[in-house]
């Protein structure tokens, strides 16, 4: 038996810090028999377990993740819940596939505001908008294309220059940022946490329970964990980019990890840098190879910009200090009145793209499905794929559905290494060298 590479996110997430200690996790430790296997407690590991559990009563839904939750990407991204369709989405010409997108994205926004809601979940969660920020040339460049297709998608939007901006953003160093009001920002670490929290009853969670081998004979999936066994009738796959280690998706993912780094919380001084604005924001970059920036409802800002081609899924934690510094730099070019305020933590994250920027939803075997490679844009595409995994599984029918399987696709398959590696790492840095004004 192949051992399936598990993840191995650093410990440094900074939203989880902020967090209390959890509860000891509940580790598998026995051989069981479920209807629903869920591999994976992000997003749309999530999504799906509670919708199977709704649709499903009476049957046992078992999760397991190989980290505590809010460990994984869904707990250490920036926050942005969009509702836009991601960039190369809207560059196309279909406007139908766009309005679809654009309607699974809301459902998103609004089912995951609804939970929290629900369930009093305290996870900052604010419909507080986005702003699409341009520092220089370049930025503006890609501003200017952005703001043509909102125009031509009928999509409201608000254009704020330089002095507008600064009082909102505390900070003169963006010429020019498009206003759009439909994106939710969240701490996605509480979230997660609080989602797992409020499964159904008849769903059972394992943290720290990686699957290491998966297989399937005799109409059950069957899969072995360090001290346990499940067999499942049905397998759910919320477990992104690693799917792969269990053969799914194989050489079409692009495993892509990205770095953020926290502030404290600043005084009622340093905050008089935000004198009229809202008291927290969120700006993700005109050119994608930017910085984003977020200030969030308790004070702290928030950089992350930078990419590393991760194969293995994980970075070398040496590179942080680089990385840390140039968080820095983007800092300190922002807010120099404010280059005494320290960072806290400084993390990174692994998510999944693919060459031809397609995300993966549907069946992917015997009573398997999966949705994943969600193009670095899983708040939304995955908590919304993972609830119409659940009902694509239990064989429902809904327009929704029907849209979630006209807009997916299949990622592009990979060139072989060491091809692959020296194309992607080529490419990044031509990116990272032709945005370095806007980082
Ligand atoms: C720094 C950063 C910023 C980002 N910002 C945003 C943002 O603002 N908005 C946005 O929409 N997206 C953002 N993203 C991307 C977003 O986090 C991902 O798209 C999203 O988390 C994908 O959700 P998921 O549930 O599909 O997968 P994941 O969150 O990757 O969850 C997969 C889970 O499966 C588990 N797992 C994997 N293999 C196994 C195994 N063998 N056994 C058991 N468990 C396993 C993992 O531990 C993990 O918890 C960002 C990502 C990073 C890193």
């Amino acid at each position: 038996m192949t051992q399936a590479r598990i993840p191995q996110d650093d410990k440094c997430n900074g939203w989880y810090q902020l967090l209390d200690k959890p509860a000891s996790a509940r580790r598998l430790n026995s051989c069981e028999d479920v209807d629903w296997l869920v591999i994976g407690a992000g997003f749309t590991g999530l999504a799906a377990a509670r919708r199977v559990a709704e649709i499903r009563p009476g049957e046992r839904v078992m999760v397991l993740d190989a980290l505590r939750v809010g460990q994984g990407a869904s707990g250490r991204n920036t926050g942005f819940v969009i509702d836009l369709p991601h960039k190369r989405d809207l560059e196309g010409n279909n406007v139908t596939r766009k309005q679809k997108l654009l309607a699974l994205n809301r459902a998103a926004v609004s089912d995951l505001g609804e939970l929290v809601t629900l369930h009093g979940i305290d996870c900052g969660w604010s419909l507080a908008g986005k702003y699409q920020g341009a520092v220089g040339e370049r930025g503006l460049e890609y501003l200017d294309h952005f703001e043509t297709l909102l125009k031509n998608f009928n999509y409201p939007y608000r254009r704020l220059e330089r002095d507008a901006l600064e009082p909102i953003l505390g900070t003169r160093h963006y010429a020019a940022a498009i206003f759009t009001d439909n994106t939710a920002l969240m701490q996605p670490a509480a979230l997660v946490r609080g989602l797992a929290k409020t499964l159904p009853n008849n769903t059972e969670l394992f943290e720290h329970t990686p699957v290491v081998d998966l297989s399937h004979s005799g109409g059950q999936w069957c899969a072995t964990t360090p001290e346990g066994k499940i067999r499942a009738t049905n397998l759910l796959l919320g477990s992104n980019i690693y799917s792969q280690e269990f053969g799914f998706l194989k050489h079409r993912v692009l495993p892509v990890m990205t770095f953020a780094s926290m502030t404290r919380v600043l005084t009622d001084k340093e905050m008089a840098l935000f004198p009229t604005g809202p008291h927290h924001f969120g700006l993700t970059p005109a050119d994608h190879a930017g910085t984003t920036v977020r200030l969030t409802p308790d004070r702290r800002l928030i950089i992350r910009n930078q990419y590393r081609f991760v194969p293995r899924y994980h970075d070398d934690l040496a590179e942080r200090l680089r990385i840390r510094q140039g968080h820095r730099d983007s800092f300190d070019i922002r807010y120099p009145t404010l280059s005494h305020v320290p960072f806290i933590a400084t993390w990174g994250g692994a998510c999944g793209l693919s060459r031809n920027y397609t995300a993966f939803f549907g069946k992917v075997g015997e009573n398997a499905w999966m949705s994943g490679v969600h193009q670095s844009v899983g708040a939304a595409r995955g908590t919304i794929s993972g609830k119409l995994m659940a009902e694509l599984a239990t064989g429902q029918n809904s327009s929704q559905l029907a849209d979630m399987l006209a807009v997916s696709g299949t990622p592009a398959l990979n060139p072989p290494q060491p091809f692959l590696s020296l194309g992607v790492k080529a490419r990044m840095k031509h990116a990272a060298w032709a945005s370095r004004a806007e980082l």
